[in-house]
């Protein structure tokens, strides 16, 4: 868990305010981009402190927008500060900033969700994964839609340790929809419990830090916003591969309310279903009956570690795709009709 930094390390000279910047270059916020600002510094502040300390350290703030974050990260006395920003129409109000931070800033106009960050800090910031987490942040205030799939593919990056893992347990300060950070830090037995508690919690140390309420944001979304901080664990609970442990908590999460055992059959060709899925919760130890969202990290860990076992036994069982099993069940009773008959033309 990151101890909270301190913000002021660094003074930046006089400069318009963050509504001030929205006017002068015209920033109106774009519905279809959900794009919601944050315009009051002790905000942008305290979002920047749960990064924890930040003096000479390389970030990547994803998504400035108008930089009020951006500020805040600046005056934390960073060394080096990555932007990278998909809208072009905030590129000179951020190179407003850069001029104001010399030497200390990088513009990228791109997308997040296709950037490679393998190469975007100096090589010697590179630790080994059992070490401290080097001095390498990345802090952001995405949109909702970009912020979930984008933590998919940094939990994936720090299972493979690619991307921004290549420097080792690079730690992230992010917001979601509050409903989200939520489930993303949700216990056994709680109703938020879902896919992403068990693919975050299982790979960092997960922590909601703080929420923010709606109306602090220009304009106001419709739901509260959570501060969340990973850092990747030097040992992931569940070793094993990312597609491995992704398929069997998807499966076992795919019918929330029923028995767990009505998920874990979905692993399983129909021909020897039960009786596969009865052995594998016989090697995995654990009960049937429990719903999905009762069970702990370790009945997890069991569970996964059970599957690969019985996957290297039979390598054609990790491949199996229910849905397609469904579908294709469906195409042959459409054709033989209801009769089970091949119907007449
Ligand atoms: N950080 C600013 C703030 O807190 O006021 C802006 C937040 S606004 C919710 C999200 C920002 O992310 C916008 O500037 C938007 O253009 C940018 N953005 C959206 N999708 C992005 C993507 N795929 N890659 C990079 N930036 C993105």
């Amino acid at each position: 868990m990151a101890a909270p930094g301190k913000v002021a390390a660094f003074r930046l000279p006089p400069l318009p305010t963050i509504g001030e910047i929205i006017k002068l270059f015209r920033l109106k916020a774009l519905k279809q981009l959900s794009q919601n600002f944050l315009l009051d510094l002790r905000l942008t502040d305290k979002i920047v402190k749960q990064a924890g300390e930040l003096k000479n350290a390389h970030v990547c703030e994803v998504g400035p927008g108008p930089g009020g974050i951006t500020r805040s990260i600046l005056s934390a006395g960073v060394e080096q500060l990555l932007l990278i920003e998909k809208d072009a129409r905030f590129i000179p109000g951020l190179q407003m900033l850069s001029e104001a931070a010399p030497g200390k800033v990088r513009i990228v106009h791109g997308d997040i969700l296709t950037y490679k960050m393998e190469k975007a800090f100096p090589k010697h910031l590179k630790k080994d994964w059992e070490d401290e987490p080097p001095d390498i942040h990345i802090i952001g205030n995405l949109p909702f839609s970009v912020s979930t799939p984008l933590i998919i593919k940094w939990l994936e990056s720090v299972s493979k340790r690619d991307g921004p893992f290549t420097y080792g347990r690079t730690q992230m300060t992010l917001t979601f929809q509050k409903e989200v950070g939520e489930r993303l830090t949700a216990n056994p037995g709680s109703n938020q419990r879902s896919r992403l508690s068990i693919m975050a919690q299982h790979l960092c140390t997960v922590e909601n830090c703080f929420i923010i309420p709606g109306q602090a944001f220009v304009p106001k979304p419709e739901v509260d916003v959570s501060v969340v901080h990973f850092t990747p664990l030097v040992q992931p609970k569940i070793q094993q591969p990312f597609e491995l442990v992704e398929k069997v908590v998807r499966s076992v999460f795919q019918f929330r309310r029923k028995y767990c055992f009505r998920g874990i059959e979905t692993l399983f060709p129909e021909n020897g279903r039960l009786k596969r899925t009865e052995q594998l919760m016989m090697t995995a130890n654990v009960d049937p009956t429990l719903r999905p969202f009762q069970l702990s990290m370790s009945q997890f860990r069991n569970l996964c570690n059970a599957y690969r076992k019985m996957c290297d036994e039979d390598p054609s069982l990790f491949v199996f795709n229910y849905r397609e099993e469904l579908r294709q069940k469906k195409m042959t009773e459409t054709l033989l009709g209801s009769t089970g008959q091949p119907e007449q033309t």
